[in-house]
């Protein structure tokens, strides 16, 4: 394992750190507006900070997915939200990279790396997100094209102006018989509902109902019946980069403690003269570092094309669940003041938390997990 940061690594984290300066300011401004901006997100294009392990032909700068996530914990220090473009972009764009057809993947990944568009994924449906290889969306074929209706659970359902979505093209068991496909979003019979949620707001996510939606032949992704294996793959470099994603939130908000409990006077010292106060930090600090570490070997595994989907699985139930504790901690640390909304750690712990949820719970990732080391047959 080599994780060192190269130059060309380290010009990366530099322009990601000053893009994080320089949003900090208006984070909770994107809560109260509940968007992002589409000017930021073509400025994060322009500056190489959105997917740059996509291959140049395509809009990308042909990085090692290492660089995505070094990026993501930088900019999530500033607002997590912001990162949903990069951990949704990579995700989708390689999607669409690896499994559309070329005139599909020309159109929409360069529009994803410059921030011109977003484009969605969406697997979950109201009625169930985590048995995944069963959805009740149905695509069936009609002359050249296809005919799609249900209803799908998505980040970006808002503002994005496509989405990737699974559907059954043919009966058969879980996992079986599904197909995935592009779809624009500003299509007839399209209609998208916001969610109410309590983190995350920015995002927009949402209820994208498909009522008879028709979609050309050469939107499907990959082979006909195997998109949910194929796409799937996908999700392995996902859940790695959401732990840096949710490690960069948590991380502003431990550093913020130290300097704040440094300052706090209590019984005619320093709080942090106390151990009860240091050493719940002191943990957080060992925890972040070994779930960093996890999250980087996972993405190293991925650059040296080596399998990676149990420890990908380790990132996404671990880190979330360190991030929400550390930050619960800190909020803790900061006593009156941590529980005001005039400070930013209430919103982290909010948007931290929707990640132990959003691209599969604990349970599933452990299910996974198991899966991988047991087999099917012995796994739960
Ligand atoms: C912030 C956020 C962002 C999201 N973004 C997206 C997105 O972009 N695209 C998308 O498609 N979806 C998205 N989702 C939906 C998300 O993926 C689902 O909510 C998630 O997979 C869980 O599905 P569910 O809510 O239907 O819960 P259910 O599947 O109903 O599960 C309920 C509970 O039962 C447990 N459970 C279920 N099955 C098992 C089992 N076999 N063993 C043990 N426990 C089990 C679960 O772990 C969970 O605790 C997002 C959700 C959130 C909160």
């Amino acid at each position: 394992m080599d994780f060192t940061i190269d130059a060309a690594m380290q010009r990366y984290i530099d322009e990601a750190c000053s893009f994080a300066e320089q949003i900090a300011p208006d984070t909770r401004q994107r809560e109260q507006d509940r968007r992002i901006d589409v000017e930021l997100r073509k400025e994060m294009g322009a500056r190489g900070l959105i997917a740059p392990e996509l291959p140049r032909e395509l809009g990308g700068q042909g990085e090692r997915a290492l660089t995505s996530g070094m990026i993501i914990e930088q900019i999530s220090r500033a607002d997590l939200n912001v990162t949903y473009v990069q951990v949704v972009g990579s995700l989708v764009a390689q999607v669409i990279a690896r499994n559309a057809q070329k005139s599909v993947a020309q159109k929409w990944v360069p529009r994803i790396a410059s921030g011109e568009d977003i484009v969605a994924i969406g697997l979950s449906e109201p009625s169930g997100g985590s048995d995944a290889g069963n959805p009740q969306m149905t695509a069936r074929r009609e002359n050249d094209g296809w005919v799609i209706n249900g209803t799908k659970s998505m980040s970006f359902a808002l503002h994005a102006g496509a989405t990737v979505i699974f559907a059954r093209t043919e009966e058969g068991r879980r996992g079986r018989g599904i197909s995935a496909f592009l779809v624009e979003l500003d299509r007839d019979g399209i209609t998208r509902t916001a969610t109410n949620d309590m983190g995350t707001v920015s995002v927009g996510r949402g209820f994208v109902e498909f009522d008879n939606v028709r979609i050309p032949g050469e939107n499907l992704l990959g082979a006909e019946g195997q998109g949910f294996t194929e796409v799937m793959q996908g999700f392995d470099f996902s859940r790695a980069l959401i732990g840096l994603q949710v490690i960069g939130a948590a991380q502003v908000t431990l550093d913020e403690t130290w300097q704040y409990t440094s300052q706090r006077q209590a019984f005619d010292q320093p709080i942090s003269k106390f151990q009860g106060v240091s050493f719940p930090l002191a943990e957080a600090d060992t925890m972040l570092t070994a779930a960093r570490v996890l999250c980087q070997k996972t993405l190293w595994l991925k650059d040296a094309n080596l399998p990676h989907t149990k420890e990908a699985a380790m990132c996404k139930w671990w880190a979330p669940k360190v991030a929400y504790d550390v930050i619960n901690q800190c909020l803790l640390s900061h006593g009156q003041f941590g529980y005001l909304r005039d400070y930013p750690i209430e919103q982290r712990m909010r948007d931290v938390l929707g990640l132990q949820i959003g691209d599969g719970t604990a349970q599933i990732m452990k299910l996974i997990i198991a899966r991988q080391n047991l087999g099917r047959e012995f796994a739960p």
